[in-house]
């Protein structure tokens, strides 16, 4: 008989993980704080390994039948400075996460997983559960204040399938969806808490007047209901080793938004853990044992991503560094792939 897995959280960790699980007949319990479909705060741009994942997960051919596009180019703009659309290294996926976590979930539960939507985990994390809850909240990190804010909209033309505007406060990612529309979605930060998010968030995301951004979004028909924000966010990066329970996704470390690289360390870290939590669960490993196995994975594949994407994000908020990755971006295919290559 084999021992169960508890997964809290069903976002796209939890629910590769579970999928991974259940393909090799390991009985799964999956709490779920929140419901399906929902909107969720993401550029819903998915670049770099966890692409691969999906596929030997044998996931990727029915989410291209739900609505998963495909993305081969990305422009970038900060005031009166653009790097023309350029093709990307690697083609990247789109997909709304209302279509994406529901899609997940529902393949959880077709291959026998057991789902409780609406279910909070208040318990321990010990034997037998993983902790695949998404960020940890920080409401101020190094004096900053960081939130995520998104929303779907139509009527936006853009010059690439991937336009990220840099803002004085933060960034802006439009990326084009399946169907014709346009997810809007911006990292800002503050020093101080901001008001009036739920009212204002249209002038958040249309960015400052007479910006390119700014000339994208005037004639944006939103979809309101597709509005969605979220605090707290720290992106300082963390060892999985230093943990004491077993965890996958944004629950291990978030990595800087401007990547597009979370969601792929979403399904890779999940990926690394399926083989000795199965392991695991055949009692042929004890907990100790998956979640160290676990852990060292995860450190040896993401540590030195983090290391750059930190780096990255960084300059992104200093203007003179900034323009220096720009213009370099622009001018140099060996920068832009290099830069490309080691944040995902
Ligand atoms: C502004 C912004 C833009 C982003 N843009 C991109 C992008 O373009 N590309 C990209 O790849 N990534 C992007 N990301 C990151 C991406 O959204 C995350 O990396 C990804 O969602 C992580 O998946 P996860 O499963 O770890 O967490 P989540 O998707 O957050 O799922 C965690 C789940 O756990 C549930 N939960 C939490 N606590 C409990 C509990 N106690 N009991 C039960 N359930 C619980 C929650 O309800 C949630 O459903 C962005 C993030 C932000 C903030």
């Amino acid at each position: 008989m084999s021992e169960s897995v508890t997964i809290v959280g069903g976002g796209l960790a939890g629910l590769t993980l579970g999928i991974g699980l259940r393909q090799r007949g390991v009985p799964v319990t999956m709490w779920e704080a929140g419901r399906y479909p929902r909107h969720r705060v993401c550029g819903e741009f998915i670049s770099g390994g966890g692409q691969n994942s999906l596929a030997r997960l044998g996931l990727l051919e029915g989410l291209q039948r739900a609505g998963v596009g495909s993305a081969g180019s990305a422009a970038f703009f900060a005031g009166k400075t653009r790097v023309a659309a350029r093709p990307l290294p690697k083609a990247a996926l789109c997909v709304s996460r209302f279509v994406l976590d529901e899609w997940l979930a529902r393949e959880f539960q077709r291959l026998g997983g057991e789902l409780r939507p609406g279910a909070r985990w208040h318990g321990e994390f010990g034997t037998g559960i993983v902790r695949a809850t998404g960020r940890s909240a920080e409401p101020v990190t190094d004096g900053w204040r960081l939130f995520g804010l998104k929303a779907h909209a139509r009527g936006v033309a853009l010059a690439a399938d991937l336009e990220m505007h840099f803002v004085p406060s933060g960034y802006v990612g439009l990326c084009r969806l399946a169907g014709g529309g346009v997810n809007i979605c911006g990292l800002f930060r503050s020093k101080s808490v901001v008001p009036d998010l739920a009212q204002r968030w249209r002038d958040w995301l249309g960015g400052p007047a007479a910006s390119v951004l700014h000339s994208r979004v005037a004639d944006a028909r939103f979809d309101e209901d597709s509005f969605c924000s979220v605090a707290g966010l720290c992106l300082r990066p963390q060892r999985a080793t230093q943990r004491n329970e077993c965890c996958v996704g944004d629950a291990l470390t978030m990595i800087p938004p401007v990547t597009g690289n979370g969601m792929s360390m979403a399904f890779e870290s999940a990926e690394l853990a399926i083989e000795p939590l199965a392991e695991f669960s055949y009692g042929q490993l004890t907990w100790d044992g998956a979640r160290h196995e676990i852990a060292t994975r995860c450190d040896m594949r993401f540590t030195p991503r983090l290391r750059w994407a930190a780096w990255v994000q960084r300059a992104l908020f200093q203007p003179l560094a900034r323009a220096v990755l720009m213009f370099l971006a622009a001018r140099s295919e060996w920068f832009w792939r290099g830069i490309f290559g080691r944040t995902r």
